[in-house]
């Protein structure tokens, strides 16, 4: 499959009164045309602000400091403000896990909606609200015709997270970035919007870029997998691959720690420490004050993102040649 996007050795460091943090720290992937790559990785490791540099969406004190991101051959980190905001509004869309602040309070639902088609698809005031309408239905919203005149605080979770698919899909995106979009629903609505965005992708070829912290979620919507932490990308596969023998201490973790889907665990194994201060990185395997298998080289060696397998990278010094 052709590619879509490709992330080379992105760096995205923000400049605050502490100093300077390497939220990304040399990030490199690629997501082809009708795949969905999952980003995972605990909160801090830089799986929101490697989408928001994607997007362009990071905010002032965030700056890409080098590398290149390619969509559709174009290095996007070159285009003006007003061409990124063109490709945002109709090549790339984005979905977070609070739609409530995304959505206008002001507006009703419908509003909303046909805005964003009135923009994309150039159609007049009464086109739009049909095509509104029969995208909340599409979306799996019975009563569209009353939604469309609601309040967004006035829906439920859920629903306002199929409002925000319905928004982002009216532009027919090439790429879809979904943040977390289902991480504050209960399990039963995360299950139904997980089936829907499946089926809403499964004939247009969308890629999208998912992240997430919830493995189960990985297991269900990804192709590829990239595992990151404290900026950088440690392991990266695909997603058979990734349950069946993944490699790096890190990864092992994170899976020993995730509930089997349907599957209710009494104890959570969880992953001692916490993800490193981004102000004082440990030298080294940034990993190595919470390895296990922690070895003399992994405190002042930084390994390399290696490949142990076809198409299976792994950044740890269990892996690595001697020499
Ligand atoms: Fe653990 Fe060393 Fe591998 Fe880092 S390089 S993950 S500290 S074994
Ligand atoms: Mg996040």
């Amino acid at each position: 499959r052709e590619s879509l996007l490709e992330v080379r050795d992105l760096k995205t460091y923000f400049y605050t009164e502490d100093g300077v943090i390497p939220s990304v720290d040399g990030v490199s992937f690629t997501i082809k045309k009708g795949e969905t790559v999952a980003v995972v990785g605990e909160s801090g490791s830089g799986k929101s602000v490697t989408s928001l540099s994607i997007m362009g969406l990071l905010d002032a004190a965030g700056k890409i400091e080098s590398g290149t991101i390619i969509f559709e051959g174009n290095d996007v980190t070159k285009l003006s403000k007003k061409d990124r905001r063109k490709l945002r509004g109709n090549e790339m869309a984005m979905i977070f896990q609070e739609p409530l602040t995304s959505l206008n309070p002001l507006f009703t639902v419908g509003n909303q909606i046909s805005e964003a088609i009135k923009i994309h698809q150039k159609v007049d005031k009464k086109e739009a609200k049909k095509r509104s309408i029969e995208i909340l239905k599409k979306v799996g919203i019975a009563r569209a015709e009353k939604i469309y005149h609601s309040y967004p605080h006035l829906l439920s979770g859920g629903m306002r997270q199929r409002v925000m698919i319905a928004i982002a899909l009216s532009c027919n995106p090439k790429l879809l970035i979904a943040d977390e979009p289902t991480t504050a629903l209960d399990v039963t609505i995360q299950a139904q919007i997980l089936q829907l965005m499946k089926e809403l992708i499964k004939d247009k070829q969308t890629s999208i870029l998912f992240i997430t912290h919830d493995l189960g979620v990985v297991a269900e919507m990804a192709d590829q997998v990239i595992v990151m932490y404290a900026g950088q990308v440690v392991e990266y596969t695909d997603v058979f691959t990734l349950f069946k023998e993944a490699a790096h201490p890190y990864t092992k973790s994170l899976l020993a720690s995730t509930p089997k889907i349907h599957e209710q665990t009494e104890k959570l194994q969880v992953i001692e420490g916490t993800v490193p201060n981004p102000n004082a990185m440990p030298s080294g395997c940034r990993f190595h004050t919470r390895c296990p298998y922690v070895m003399e080289k992994c405190m002042n060696n930084e390994p390399v993102l290696t490949n142990i397998h076809n198409r299976h990278q792994v950044k740890c010094w269990l892996y690595e040649e001697e020499g």
